[in-house]
């Protein structure tokens, strides 16, 4: 039996993934999310189909499952912790449309309805879907990120969703697994990480002269994941530290799902490290602290433009940004041309900016590394705007196939 796959989103963008199968006499969608870009994009309209199957959070895999279940009543396979995590974003993703006046691809009951839906999985668990075995692994991205392995009479093929294949301080490496059919993100395709262990030196080295120096230090970070691995890294520093936005929150679901994180001591300990930004109010106090670790990863929305304000004109203050910066926000603009939009005005940030690479997904060579070892006959490179270099690299041993929107493939 083959397996076809039809990508309706996110085959050759970093975003919007949908990958619709059929396999095992079941019509199945392998992720249906939406790019959180202004105004947002979405993914091709689905058809019917029987089940959903979410690898984890992001936005980009996850924001559009409620569409799907408001349509077609579908159950949606994932493990409790991608659910809770997803419902926040989800519920996050339908105020901002509010705020922003941009249209609403579904309702607060559609969400409701999809975390009903949830069949609850946990790695290492084997289901049964029509004729088809599925198995969970886990991907290392961030916690509660899952591979599916699809077996159908006897062939198997993996879809990795975004995976990491180094273990970080919050998740463990993702496994690689002998397949048929490896459906593989390529997300770093051509690109190189740092050594990681290099970055955390050269980042707490930075975070040390800034305050000797008597300035402040402002780490705007993704909720998910990033938060929690940055606190984790300023652990044990004996800086006046505070947190605020939407990481807060997400920490505290980690804290209730011990079971995903790599060390769950760690995070804890390091939560009570922190002060908390609970109230609006306690910002006043926070600015005066040394550290300040905000949501608001690209700089766009969230806390983190009220402490801008306290820093971007003092030299001996620093923003250290901790992650990817997508076209047109305001944290690549930062980059580029050292200036930001703040209540509508572009103003020049005159405090020190550096930039970390602290990334959740494998690199170019990591990933190679990981489609060896699952040694398949077919790779199949989604999830990237970089897949040539892969290509490249694999074509000579493998059948590599870089999927086009809309066509349907044969594995
Ligand atoms: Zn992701
Ligand atoms: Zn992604």
């Amino acid at each position: 039996m083959t397996i076809k796959i039809r990508f309706l989103g996110g085959a050759d963008v970093v975003g919007r993934m949908a990958a619709l199968m059929d396999a095992g006499g079941r019509s199945i969608m392998v992720e249906y999310g939406m790019s959180p870009t202004k105004p947002p994009s979405y993914p091709l309209p689905a058809p019917k189909v029987d089940y959903a199957f979410l690898t984890h959070c992001h936005l980009d895999h996850s924001g559009m499952i409620p569409w799907l279940v408001s349509r077609y009543d579908n159950d949606v396979f994932t493990n409790p912790l991608t659910a809770e995590i997803s419902e926040m974003l989800m519920y996050d993703s339908l105020k901002i449309a509010k705020a922003e006046g941009y249209p609403e691809p579904y309702n607060e009951s559609d969400i409701e309805r999809t975390m009903g839906n949830v069949i609850p999985m946990e790695f290492g668990d084997v289901i049964e879907v029509g004729e088809l075995e599925v198995h969970m692994h886990s991907g290392g991205h961030i916690p509660g990120a899952m591979m599916f392995e699809f077996i159908d009479d006897g062939r198997s093929t993996l879809y990795t969703g975004d995976i990491h294949t180094i273990n970080t301080r919050l998740v463990a490496a993702a496994k690689p697994s002998k397949c048929d059919n490896l459906i593989i993100e390529g997300t770093y395709g051509g690109r190189l990480h740092p050594d990681r262990k290099k970055t955390e030196k050269e980042f707490l080295e930075k975070v040390k002269e800034v305050i000797e120096r008597g300035g402040k230090v402002l780490i705007p970070c993704f909720a998910v994941g990033r938060t929690q691995e940055i606190m984790m890294l300023l652990n044990g520093t004996p800086y006046d530290k505070w947190l605020d936005g939407m990481g807060r929150s997400i920490s505290k679901v980690y804290m209730q799902y011990p079971e995903y994180l790599l060390n769950p001591n760690a995070l804890r300990v390091a939560r009570r490290s922190f002060n908390e930004v609970k109230r609006p109010q306690m910002r006043s106090k926070a600015r005066k602290g040394e550290i300040i670790v905000t949501t608001g990863g690209m700089l766009d929305g969230g806390p983190v433009l009220n402490y801008i304000k306290n820093v971007k004109d003092d030299p001996l203050s620093a923003i250290l940004i901790t992650g990817y910066q997508a076209e047109d926000t305001n944290g690549r603009m930062l980059l580029e041309k050292g200036s930001m939009n703040i209540d509508g005005n572009i103003e020049k940030i005159n405090c020190e900016v550096q930039r970390y690479d602290f990334s959740a997904h494998a690199d170019h060579e990591q990933l190679i590394r990981f489609i060896h070892a699952c040694d398949p006959e077919n790779i199949m490179i989604m999830h990237s705007e970089h897949r040539e270099p892969l290509f490249e690299d694999l074509s000579g041993d493998y059948n590599v196939i870089l999927p086009e929107l809309e066509r349907t493939y044969e594995l």
